[in-house]
């Protein structure tokens, strides 16, 4: 498997109804490494309306006898796909680091919890097919059964271009729907890569489609789309929202993961070196792109300087750097856009009168100059009311705020728009339960990082951090069927 590789400076296509097409449209995009934007990656079609029409189409045509196939049947397919993606770990890592720019190791393990999430939804599916209840009445047997929706699409960011489309693609097409993948413009070679593994696999035409292009043509089309019955989108907040509204016209189902300002909170009983360790990953895994990375430390006033010394010390270990060196610790971030907005972040930061104790700004020594690479950075004396204490960043900047006590902390913690991922560090039980009971948040830690999850439950925020059924565990399947209620007298 190369397809990388092989279409690599070739304009590369769109897959539709079980082909690699080139788009009706004439206009391409170059996308570049982000750790040396002198580098093309590949060339990527700007596809149109037409493009889109001829995804849902096929998508429309096989929906059929994908949808009447059983379960188990379809879950054959997709376990065939599963080895490959096993046996490609190497290669699809290769493809995300120059795509997306995180380190190798990072990719690998990206795509490890894919396989992690797709073994969960595949045998999910095969169990959780409605459910019988006890009838009220003699001779009645009452039950409900799961049905497909048709045709779905998913539109995919590009932090986690190859584990949100298998997390959001497969209880789609283990359900019976048929599915049109629409990846980020920074990641189109990861959503390829994922796409090339079911065409390997042998799954049906049209049943899974990738259109690559902007979300303003492609995303939009598809979300306007009578046609098209379900969007999982993963993204901003911003854009998820405007979805919302235009799938609201047609009464489409949206499922909707979006942004975060995840908190971590240190008490000062809280083993303050676990706490370093785990926040530094946090924030700096995958240069703080990822929703559920932490960006803000509320930490008790009495642990601070010792919590700060320990965490300065853990960030000065990393070595930043391009993601195929073994040495590094931290990649660049995803494009100019991303380095242009983070910067602008620190920017807003200073300008509030916040402290930067370490990093702050680009890094441009050497072979850095020609990618996007920013120091890991911390400020303290960070307010609550600041912008680096209120707006997501998303990117390898954490804000340090202290505080008074446990309840200023809480307080301080459920203050914000978001409501994604947070944690707590401490050894006090009473406290521990008051966290978990009033923290607003779609997922809460104890002793571990905001980063944290698991396939088998469901993943999803709160707030302006997401909305719908979420995806993943056993929601995952839970969005993209409809429940049909039976009462069945056999003796009239
Ligand atoms: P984004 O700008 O919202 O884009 C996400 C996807 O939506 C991309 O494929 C984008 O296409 C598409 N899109 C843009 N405008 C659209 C429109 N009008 N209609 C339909 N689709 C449209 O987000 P991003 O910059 O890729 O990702 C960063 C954000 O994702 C952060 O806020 C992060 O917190 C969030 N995120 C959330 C989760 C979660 O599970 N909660 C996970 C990962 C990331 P283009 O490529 O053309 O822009
Ligand atoms: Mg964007």
């Amino acid at each position: 498997m190369n397809i990388f590789l092989e279409t690599n400076m070739k304009p590369n296509k769109n897959f539709i109804d079980g082909k690699w097409v080139a788009s009706l449209e004439k206009e391409t995009y170059q996308q570049k490494n982000p750790a040396n934007l002198e580098q093309v990656t590949g060339i990527w079609p700007k596809s149109g309306l037409a493009d889109v029409e001829n995804a849902i189409d096929a998508a429309q045509k096989a929906y059929q006898n994908w949808s009447a196939l059983t379960v188990h049947k379809r879950a054959e397919y997709l376990k065939k796909a599963l080895s490959l993606m096993m046996e490609r770990v190497p290669r699809i890592a290769e493809v995300l680091t120059a795509e997306n720019g995180k380190t190798l190791g990072e990719s690998r393990l990206e795509i490890r919890a894919a396989i992690k999430e797709m073994e969960f939804q595949i045998s999910e599916g095969l169990y959780s097919l409605g459910e019988v209840m006890p009838s009220v009445q003699d001779g009645v047997l009452a039950y409900s059964t799961r049905r497909p929706l048709g045709v779905v699409a998913v539109i995919a960011p590009w932090n986690f271009p190859f584990n949100v489309p298998v997390r959001k693609c497969i209880p789609a097409l283990m359900a019976g729907n048929t599915c049109i993948l629409k990846p980020a413009q920074l990641t189109p070679g990861s959503g390829a890569a994922f796409v090339k593994l079911f065409e390997d696999a042998g799954l049906p035409a049209g049943v899974l489609n990738f259109v690559s292009g902007s979300g303003s043509v492609v995303g939009n089309a598809l979300v306007k789309s009578p046609a098209v019955k379900a969007i999982s989108f993963t993204g901003s907040t911003e854009v998820g929202t405007g979805i919302h509204q235009v799938a609201s016209a047609n009464l489409t189902r949206t499922q909707l993961e979006m942004g975060g300002k995840n908190a971590m909170v240190i008490l000062k009983d809280a083993d303050l070196e676990m706490a370093a360790h785990e926040a530094t990953r946090a924030a700096f895994v995958c240069s703080g792109q990822w929703c559920t990375a932490t960006s803000r430390i509320i930490v008790e006033k009495p642990v601070l300087d010792d919590f700060l010394g320990l965490l300065i010390e853990n960030v000065k270990q990393l070595v930043v750097g391009n993601g195929t060196s073994r040495d590094t610790g931290m990649g660049p971030v995803c494009g100019e856009a991303q380095l242009k907005n983070i910067l602008l972040g620190i920017e807003k930061g200073k300008s509030e009168g916040a402290e930067i104790v370490i990093g702050g700004g680009q890094l441009k020594e050497g072979g850095l100059a020609k990618g996007c690479f920013i120091e890991p950075t911390i400020f303290t004396g960070v307010t609550p009311d600041m912008y680096i204490a209120q707006e997501e960043i998303f990117g390898p900047v954490l804000s340090v705020i202290a505080v008074d006590d446990f309840e200023q902390a809480l307080d301080v913690a459920n203050n914000v728009r978001f409501g994604l991922s947070s944690s707590i560090f401490t050894n006090d039980l009473e406290k521990t339960h008051l966290f978990i009971d009033s923290t607003d948040v779609g997922l809460t830690h104890v002793n571990m990082s905001t980063a944290y999850k698991e396939p088998q439950l469901s993943f999803g925020g709160i707030k302006q951090s997401g909305s719908g059924i979420p995806e993943a565990g056993r929601t995952g399947i839970e969005f993209f069927t409809d429940h049909k209620v039976v009462y069945l007298k056999s003796k009239p």
